[in-house]
C-alpha cells in the first residue's frame, strides 16, 4: 500500500464541504481525524464547523457527530463519553471541537467544569481569533490591534488576548498543548500523545481564517508558520499543570512581529506605537514561557 492509499484509508473528511478556501480549521480537523480516527465520536458546538460538517445525509465527516448549543460543549463531551462507556464502547475517542468563542467566551463555564472534573475526552479549540461564522465579531481570543466588524472605535481590539493555556494549566489537567497546521508532525505527535492519556486533554490550535484575517487563501500555512517564528503563538505542552515543555527550538523565535502583522489586513489600523506595544507583550509572554519551561520538572 503506498502513502496516498494509506492516507485515503485514514481519511474521514469528505471533499465538497462548505468551508471557505484556505480555511485553517478544515486543515486542523483533517489532521485531527486522520490521527485520532477512525473510532471517534465528535461533539461540535456552534461555530463554522457546525456549517462545514453539514446535515445528514450530506455531512462532510464520516463519524458520529453530536451538535450542541454554544455554551454546553464541555458538558456534552463528558456525557457522550460516559454514555459510550455505558454502551460498551470503551475505546471510542471522544473529541469536542469548538472555536475560540465556544472555548474562551461562551463555552468557558462548561469547559472549566469538565476540566475540573477531569472528564475523559479531548477538547480541541480551533482558534481563528473571532466569531467568524457570524461576521467576524471580536472574541476574547482576538489579539490586541486586530480589526473586526464589531470592534468599537478606533475599530480594533484594545485589550489583550485571553491566555487560555494558563487558565487550563490552573485546572491541573493531565495534558494541554498548542499546535498549528504549519507544523503537522508536531500536531500529530501531540494528538497521539493526547489519545494515549486518560482524563481531560486540551489542544489549542491556531487556525487562520483568510476572509476574517484579510489574507490570501494560499497564505494559511505561511501565516501559521510566522505566528510561531515571531513568538506570537509558541508551540508547547503542559503536563498536569506543572511541567511546561517548549516543542519548537528556542532559536526559532527571531522573525520581527511586523512581518506577521503586515501579512494580514486586520492589523492595518495599527500605528508603530501600538505595534511596538504588541511586540513587547509578545516578548514578555515568551520570556515567561521560557522561565516556566526551565523551571519545570520533567515528569514525562
Ligand atoms: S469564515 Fe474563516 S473559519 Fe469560517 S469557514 Fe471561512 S475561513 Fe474557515
Amino acid at each position: 500500500m503506498n502513502i496516498s492509499e494509506l492516507n485515503r484509508e485514514r481519511e474521514i473528511l469528505y471533499s465538497g464541504h462548505s468551508a471557505c478556501p484556505g480555511c485553517g480549521a478544515v486543515l486542523t480537523v483533517r489532521h485531527m481525524t486522520r490521527t485520532l480516527g477512525p473510532d471517534i465520536a465528535m461533539v461540535i458546538t456552534a461555530s463554522c464547523w457546525s456549517i462545514i460538517a453539514g446535515m445528514p445525509p450530506l455531512t462532510a465527516l464520516k463519524c458520529p457527530i453530536l451538535h450542541c448549543p454554544f455554551p454546553s460543549a464541555g458538558s456534552v463531551g463528558g456525557g457522550l463519553k460516559r454514555g459510550l462507556i455505558a454502551k460498551g464502547h470503551l475505546d471510542t475517542t471522544v473529541v469536542v471541537l469548538a472555536g475560540d468563542g465556544g472555548t474562551f467566551d461562551i463555552g468557558l463555564q462548561a469547559l472549566s467544569g469538565a476540566a475540573q472534573r477531569n472528564e475523559d475526552y479531548i477538547f480541541i479549540c480551533y482558534d481563528n481569533e473571532a466569531y467568524m461564522n457570524t461576521g467576524m465579531q471580536t472574541s476574547s481570543a482576538t489579539p490586541y490591534g486586530a480589526r473586526t466588524n464589531t470592534a468599537p472605535y478606533p475599530l480594533f481590539k484594545e485589550g489583550q488576548k485571553k491566555n487560555i493555556m494558563q487558565i487550563m494549566a490552573a485546572h491541573s489537567i493531565p495534558y494541554a498543548a498548542t499546535a498549528t497546521v504549519a507544523f503537522p508532525d508536531d500536531m500529530e505527535r501531540k494528538l497521539k500523545k493526547a489519545k494515549e492519556i486518560k482524563g481531560f486533554r486540551f489542544i489549542h490550535i491556531l487556525s487562520p481564517c483568510p476572509p476574517g484575517w484579510g489574507a490570501e487563501s494560499s497564505d494559511t500555512i505561511h501565516l501559521s508558520r510566522l505566528a510561531v517564528t515571531t513568538g506570537f503563538f509558541p508551540l508547547y505542552e503542559i503536563y498536569n499543570g506543572i511541567t511546561w515543555k517548549l516543542t519548537s527550538p528556542p532559536d526559532m523565535k527571531g522573525t520581527p512581529l511586523n512581518e506577521y502583522l503586515d501579512s494580514q489586513k486586520r492589523f492595518n489600523k495599527m500605528d508603530q506605537i501600538r505595534r511596538k506595544a504588541l511586540q513587547e507583550e509578545v516578548d514578555h509572554d515568551w520570556s515567561c514561557l521560557m522561565d516556566r519551561c526551565e523551571a519545570s520538572v520533567d515528569t514525562d
